[in-house]
């Protein structure tokens, strides 16, 4: 019987196992999403990955901008703390080492990767403008790594690109090509010159996960509306950075932030308020 079977029909047999055991449900949405790597190997990947980015790239010199990254950095990351202790979920940061560095760039861009590395580039500090628009990003870019966006997204190329085979079977047999798809499914940069574009899901997620635990930092959730309109002022004259492919800045997006800032204030109103010089 097994004979009569195509060869395509035994692939997406295999798919579809791969998918019903690959499902798992992100944390707070409740969404269902595919991940099929495991986070053991995410998060040495990731940490191999961050390594030899800053090996490949200028740290700023600018010591007053390094020190607001670590600040804001580290009070998002004591927020994310206390938020995922407070939902039962404070093993989502296992295995998480902190890292905030800030990285001389042209490029408009900043990310986390699992495991808490965070890098901002010196061109989107100065569009951040202060602490507040900077709590935006990092708490935009850590919310996609709380949400496990990259695993998917890495998970969804391993299985439309390379048939489903693991992330370490990729890495040994394509090296290149695996790790500059792991660069686009995490938002380092798009090295293939084909950009997937973050979906409006995770977009939505992260904006969403982000705003709360700005506030618990005691960062008011506003500024995320004026970050976002000076995003897409910038992405409407034409600019021609990654950032705006990856993270759509329109009128659409910034609607949905100002629906969602009511349902946050009380966290801010809750938190250890920090003054934003301008
Ligand atoms: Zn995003």
């Amino acid at each position: 019987m097994y004979k009569l079977l195509s060869s395509h029909k035994i692939l997406s047999f295999t798919l579809i196992i791969i998918l019903i055991q690959s499902c798992a449900t992100v944390p707070i949405t409740g969404r269902r999403q595919l991940k099929m790597i495991p986070d053991e190997t995410i998060q040495s990947t990731s940490a191999e990955q961050y390594k030899s980015f800053l090996a490949e790239h200028k740290i700023s010199s600018d010591s007053r901008g390094i020190r607001l990254v670590k600040k804001v950095g580290t009070r998002i990351q004591h927020a994310v703390e206390m938020y995922l202790e407070s939902e039962g979920l404070s093993h989502l940061l296992d295995g998480y080492d902190w890292e905030f560095s800030l990285i001389e760039s042209k490029e408009l861009n900043a990310w986390c990767m699992p495991g808490g590395k965070v890098v901002v580039y010196t061109k989107i500090l100065k569009a951040a403008q202060n602490e507040g628009g900077l709590a935006v990003i990092i708490g935009h870019e850590i919310a996609h790594a709380i949400a496990e966006h990259g695993n998917e997204r890495m998970s969804q190329i391993l299985l439309a690109q390379m048939g489903g085979i693991a992330l370490s079977t990729a890495l040994a047999q394509r090296p290149q090509q695996t790790q500059q798809l792991w660069m686009d499914a995490f938002g380092m940069g798009a090295s293939l010159g084909v950009l997937l574009p973050f979906s409006r899901t995770h977009e939505s997620e992260a904006d969403h996960l982000g705003l709360i635990f700005m506030s618990i930092a005691g960062y008011d959730p506003n500024y995320a509306i004026g970050f976002w309109e000076r995003m897409a002022e910038m992405s409407e004259n034409n600019a021609p950075d990654e950032f705006f492919s990856t993270h759509p800045s329109d009128e659409r997006r910034i609607r949905e932030i100002q629906k969602l800032i009511p349902s946050v204030m009380e966290y801010y109103e809750d938190s250890d308020k920090v003054t934003v010089r301008h």
